[in-house]
């Protein structure tokens, strides 16, 4: 089903951008963080979680795959926030080695079909990964489907996996390595992301609210870092805001007696001293700016256009 690994083949290192395309929620962001062996692109399951281009840098002996995380693609949405989510998606793929179209095990439905039809627009070379087979008992049931994707599109490879369980990664990250070209480091060895620190605080607090408000907030949050400071003890103080974009969620974000917004500040502060090790001291605030979603210049300025 996949290609041989490239080791101990003749030639060398091996390089390319290669994109993590498919519908929302079939687990884009958990395989570009279990190839990286740490959490970069945040997780939650809710669909739409996924807002910026994220490149994760995965090495390994055979070489470096720049792994671009992209909003999953969907339609029948009119914000501009969706039309900007949409279009990131899309324009990944113009300059890329490899697109991987990730799929569900057993499932195919009229997003992932719509991923299917940009990929083939782009003309880039694609494999299939098709995510969740922890999902599948047993394990034959995949065969027919394998058969009936394989028929969609001209594949080089079609490999399946389950993201979080880390089943078949190796094998996948081989074919991926085999069907680049042959290349120096696209970034330097040791960089594991194209992102700033910021961006990475900012995305782990919108996370740990995400969780927090799972079936209170309608997808009406962003995060922007208003400041971070080193102390000369070596802590890094953020000042962070979250905006809302109706004033009737401030109070839900806050929680009676701030509960809420403590639990948050707390659960993104630990992970940010392990993600990032540094200590880190957050001050969140909770500001309204209507409409937010729909203001191309308000997306301007929280870096999502
Ligand atoms: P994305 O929208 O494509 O980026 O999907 P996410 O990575 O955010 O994952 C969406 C949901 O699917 C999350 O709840 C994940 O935990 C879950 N998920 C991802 N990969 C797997 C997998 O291999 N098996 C199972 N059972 N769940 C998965
Ligand atoms: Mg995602």
């Amino acid at each position: 089903m996949s290609a041989p690994s490239p080791k101990g083949e003749a030639g060398g290192f091996r390089s390319g951008f290669v994109a993590l395309v498919g519908r929302p929620n079939v687990g884009k962001s958990t395989l570009l963080n279990a190839l990286l062996g740490q959490k970069l692109s945040i997780v939650t399951p809710r669909p739409q979680t996924t807002r910026h281009r994220v490149v994760g840098i995965v090495e390994s002996a055979g070489g470096q795959i720049a792994l671009v995380d992209t909003p999953g693609l969907h339609h029948g949405h009119q914000r501009a926030l969706n039309r900007a989510m949409n279009r990131t998606a899309t324009a990944v793929l113009s300059d890329t080695d490899l697109a991987l179209l990730l799929v569900e095990a057993l499932r195919w439905t009229d997003e992932d079909e719509l991923a299917l039809q940009r990929v083939l627009d782009s003309g880039r070379p694609m494999m299939a990964v098709i995510n969740k087979i922890d999902k599948v008992h047993p394990r034959s049931r995949l065969l027919p489907y394998i058969e009936s994707l394989a028929a969609r599109g001209p594949f080089l490879a079609i490999v399946p996996i389950s993201a979080l369980r880390g089943a078949n990664l190796e094998d996948l990250r081989n074919t991926v390595l085999a069907h680049l070209p042959e290349g120096e480091r696209l970034f330097p060895a040791g960089q594991v992301t194209d992102r700033s620190d910021s961006f990475r605080i900012g995305e782990c607090i919108r996370e740990k609210l995400t969780l927090e408000l799972v079936e209170e907030l309608p997808y009406g949050v962003a995060v922007e870092i208003e400041s971070l400071t080193e102390t000369p003890d070596g802590r890094w103080e953020v000042s962070a805001v979250i905006w809302v974009d109706r004033a009737g969620q401030k109070p839900i974000v806050i929680g009676a007696g701030g509960e809420r917004l403590k639990r948050v500040g707390r659960s993104a502060r630990l992970e940010l001293n392990h993600l990032l090790g540094k200590r880190f001291h957050l001050t969140l605030f909770v500001k309204v700016r209507a409409d937010w979603m729909d203001d191309a210049r308000a997306l301007q300025a929280l870096d999502m256009e």
